[in-house]
Order: C-alpha cells, then sequence, then structure tokens
C-alpha cells in the first residue's frame, strides 16, 4: 500500500479523500491555492502546499506546480478526484512519467472514453447497447449529412466529440434546421474544446438518467456495482441522485451491468469508473464513461456497503479486487441532495461568509462537506458546498429522512438550494418516482412563470 497521497483537489471531495487515506493508514499532502488556504482538510492534512492563486487555471489546473509539489513531499501517488484534471489524459500521463501513481485508469483509458466518438465505437464493439446513430464524425458534404439524419429520424441531436459539462450540443428537429446546426454546433465545439469534429444520434425525448458503477482492477478483474437515477437535473447537471432507480427490475440491472463490467474486461479497465446511459421505454443507451470517481458516489456505498474511494486506492496500489460479482448485495435506497451555494430557484451562485452553520444528523444520515460555522465559500470555484445523503430500509424511508436532514440543516450568510431540495421532497412526480431529464427544468420554467 501507498505511504503517502497528494490530492490533488479541493472542497468535499479533497476531504472525503483524505478520509479513505487516513482509515488505510496513508499520509496526505493538501494542496491548495491561495483563496483554500484556510480549508479543513489543509489544516487537517499531514502536509500542505499551495500550488498558486485563486484562479483554477493557475492552481488546481496547474501541472507543472502539481508534480513538483509531490517531488517535494516525496508522495508516491496523486488523487484528481472530480472535475479539474481527473480525466484529462496528458495530466495521468505526466504524473506516470514523473514516477507517481495516477489514481485511475491508464491514460490511453482516459483518452479513448474522453473522446466520444471513439468511446461509443469502443462500447458498442465491447457489446453495450449505444443510442442509434452514425458511428463516426459526421462527413463535411452537406448531402450525405442530411442522407445520415434521415437514416436514423428526427429529432436527432448533434454533439461534439470532445465537448463535456453539458455544452456542445444541439437538438435538430426538420431537415431544413439541419445544416446550420452541424455548422455552428462544429464552430463551437471547436472554441470551446479545440477539436471541431461532431457526431449525430436520434434525440430520445423522454427519458431518464441511470447510471452503472464499475470498479476494476489492474489483472481483468471486474465488477458493477449497481445503478444510480440521476435524472433530477437542471442546466443538464444533476442535484438529487439514488440508488436504486425506481421501477428497475434487478433482471434488467443486472443484465446492463454485467455488460458493463464485462467491457471493462474487454478494454483492460482500472480503478472505478461510471457508464452513463439514457433510459427509455425499458431500453439503455449508453452516452458516455466518467473515467473518475464521481459527486454521487455515497449513495452507491450506502446500499452496497462499499467504500469506493478505499477500494479505489486499493486497486491502484495494483491489489486485487477482494470480491466478486456475487459478493456484492443491494439493500435498501440511498438518496443525495447536492448542496449548492446559489439562489434556490434563479440559480445565480451566492459565494461570501457562512454566518451560522448546523450540520444534520440522525439515523441514515451523512453529510459529506468541508464547510464549517465562518468559512468563506470562495466565488472562484464550483458552487457546491457539500451533500446530504440519507439511506433507508426503502424509498420512502429515505426521503423521509432526508426532509427531517434538511428541515434541521442551517446555512446562513449565503443562499443555498435547499429550498428547492424541500419543494422537490414533496413533489408528487418526483414522489412517484421515474421522472424524466427534463423534469426539473419544466418545473423551473412554471414556478418563474407562477
Ligand atoms: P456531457 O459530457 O456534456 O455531460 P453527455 O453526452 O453526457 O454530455 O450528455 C449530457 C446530457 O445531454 C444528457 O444527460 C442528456 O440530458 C442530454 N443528451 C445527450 N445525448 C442525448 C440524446 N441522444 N437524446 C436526448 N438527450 C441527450
Amino acid at each position: 500500500m501507498f505511504e503517502k497521497i497528494l490530492i490533488a483537489n479541493r472542497g468535499e471531495i479533497a476531504l472525503r479523500i483524505q478520509r479513505a487515506c487516513r482509515e488505510l493508514g496513508i499520509k496526505t499532502v493538501a494542496v491548495h491555492s491561495e483563496a483554500d488556504a484556510e480549508a479543513k482538510y489543509v489544516k487537517l492534512a499531514d502536509e500542505s502546499v499551495c500550488i498558486g492563486p485563486a484562479a483554477s487555471r493557475d492552481s488546481y489546473l496547474n501541472i507543472p506546480a502539481i508534480i513538483s509539489a509531490a517531488e517535494v513531499t516525496d508522495a508516491e501517488a496523486i488523487h484528481p478526484g472530480y472535475g479539474f484534471l481527473s480525466e484529462n489524459a496528458d495530466f495521468a500521463e505526466r504524473v506516470e512519467r514523473s514516477g507517481f501513481v495516477f489514481i485511475g485508469p491508464r491514460p490511453e483509458t482516459i483518452r479513448l472514453m474522453g473522446d466520444k466518438v471513439s468511446a461509443k465505437n469502443a462500447m458498442k464493439k465491447a457489446g453495450v447497447p449505444c443510442v442509434p446513430g452514425f458511428d463516426g464524425a459526421l462527413p463535411d458534404s452537406a448531402g450525405e449529412i442530411k442522407r445520415i439524419a434521415r437514416e436514423i429520424g428526427y429529432p436527432v441531436i448533434i454533439k461534439a466529440a470532445g465537448g463535456g459539462g453539458g455544452r456542445g450540443m444541439r437538438v435538430v428537429h426538420t431537415e431544413a434546421a439541419l445544416q446550420n446546426a452541424v455548422s455552428m454546433t462544429r464552430s463551437e465545439a471547436q472554441a470551446a474544446f479545440g477539436n471541431p469534429m461532431v457526431y449525430m444520434e436520434r434525440f430520445l425525448e423522454n427519458p431518464r438518467h441511470i447510471e452503472i458503477q464499475v470498479l476494476a482492477d489492474a489483472h481483468r478483474n471486474a465488477v458493477h456495482l449497481g445503478e444510480r437515477d440521476c435524472s433530477m437535473q437542471r442546466r443538464h447537471q444533476k442535484i438529487i441522485e439514488e440508488a436504486p432507480a425506481t421501477g428497475l427490475s434487478r433482471r434488467l440491472r443486472d443484465r446492463i451491468g454485467d455488460r458493463c463490467a464485462e467491457a471493462c474486461r474487454k478494454i483492460g479497465y482500472r480503478g472505478v469508473g461510471t457508464f452513463e446511459f439514457l433510459y427509455e421505454n425499458g431500453e439503455f443507451y449508453f452516452i458516455e464513461m466518467n473515467t473518475r470517481i464521481q459527486v454521487e458516489h455515497p449513495v452507491t456505498e450506502l446500499v452496497t456497503g462499499i467504500d469506493l474511494v478505499m477500494e479505489q486506492i486499493r486497486v491502484a496500489a495494483g491489489e486485487k479486487l477482494r470480491f466478486k460479482q456475487r459478493d456484492i448485495e443491494f439493500r435498501g435506497h440511498a438518496l443525495e441532495c447536492r448542496i449548492n451555494a446559489e439562489d434556490p430557484f434563479k440559480l445565480t451562485p451566492s459565494p461570501g461568509r457562512i454566518t451560522l452553520y448546523h450540520p444534520p444528523g440522525g439515523p441514515g444520515i451523512r453529510v459529506d462537506s468541508h464547510i464549517y460555522h465562518n468559512y468563506f465559500v470562495p466565488p472562484h470555484y464550483d458552487s457546491m458546498i457539500g451533500k446530504v445523503i440519507a439511506f433507508g430500509d426503502n424509498r420512502a424511508q429515505a426521503i423521509a429522512r432526508m426532509r427531517i436532514a434538511l428541515s434541521e440543516m442551517v446555512v446562513e450568510g449565503i443562499k443555498t438550494n435547499i429550498p428547492l431540495h424541500e419543494d422537490l421532497l414533496n413533489d408528487g412526480a418526483f414522489l412517484r418516482g421515474g421522472t424524466s431529464i427534463h423534469y426539473l427544468e419544466e418545473k423551473l420554467a412554471s414556478l418563474r412563470k407562477g
């Protein structure tokens, strides 16, 4: 096992990774920007290194600064968390070339999955069901593009091969709008991702977002840890996640889960990963793979009893998986609410000082957060300040516990989205379960009107 790990991230996930390291008896190095010097996990780390000014590109995205921090502190491995450099194949490569272990998949795997066209092709070959569409990048010829769209059938969606964060996508309903949509997505993709390649697939009208968690070691062993339903999204960003997904049978879960685990074995995947699917009319359609730990990993931890971050570190150290698929049991129901520093209905960010903080607790409640009384939420980063996760014997109990937790929770001095969560926890459609990815946007739009 490693003796010392450098955590190349901030916020709640930096604290989460630190806790896993401490439980494994591993020393930690926190790297931080000038804006995060006072953070709790920085003080709790065995060592800390300031890697630059507040702006992410000068600190959390500053590859040479992070690598030299690992060198001066004699760390053996680097954990990238999520966001920032976690899915940057060049970073993973430089970490390994500098003699450190990158806690994640091999750089080639990150590169393969980072290009959505190559990812989709690799997954299709490995037997994972994909959204119907054209398998390659779109050609230049307008006539060819029209023919492809007709074959797929309208509506279609044009997506950037290098896209991410919900950007670089355009839905097209008619042939008249096609050519313009392709050109606009191409130039946007070039500007935002430095890659003009776009592809086309069928636009699914009312899908749910259901994803499969996998865990694989470096010896071609892989298991799946079931699904998460993350359909409650605004601006393509998830705010509530849960496991299991309402109405998904055991048989369907195992079938899609086994396909994902098998795909991992075929491509030699290593580490934790998530296969994201759109789910409509009982069918799964792969959209992308995330090659890192995800924000919503705790719901899976609660229903499986497996600590994903500890297992991620173990397999990065070369250990074999400690369990087989048949050893994994699912129990109860877990629900996560992401707490953001933002106006709950207008969604505008609300950074600033937290003048009063009371975290919730009680049976089945887990709070993953780095904030504390008098903490200053910096304006430079993502607005998420923590996550409340509720576990129950069944969905109704998890929801009831979450309601109590949020009613106890006090965060003053900034605005948070807790009122939106409280509203959703009493929303008829959410309570029935199985809402589509468009549900929250539509609800927010009608709240704004009404
Ligand atoms: P990103 O990497 O930018 O998050 P994804 O491929 O994961 O891009 O897609 C983000 C979101 O866009 C999905 O969660 C879904 O809401 C929507 N989307 C993507 N592809 C389709 C599709 N074929 N049909 C309908 N919606 C889609």
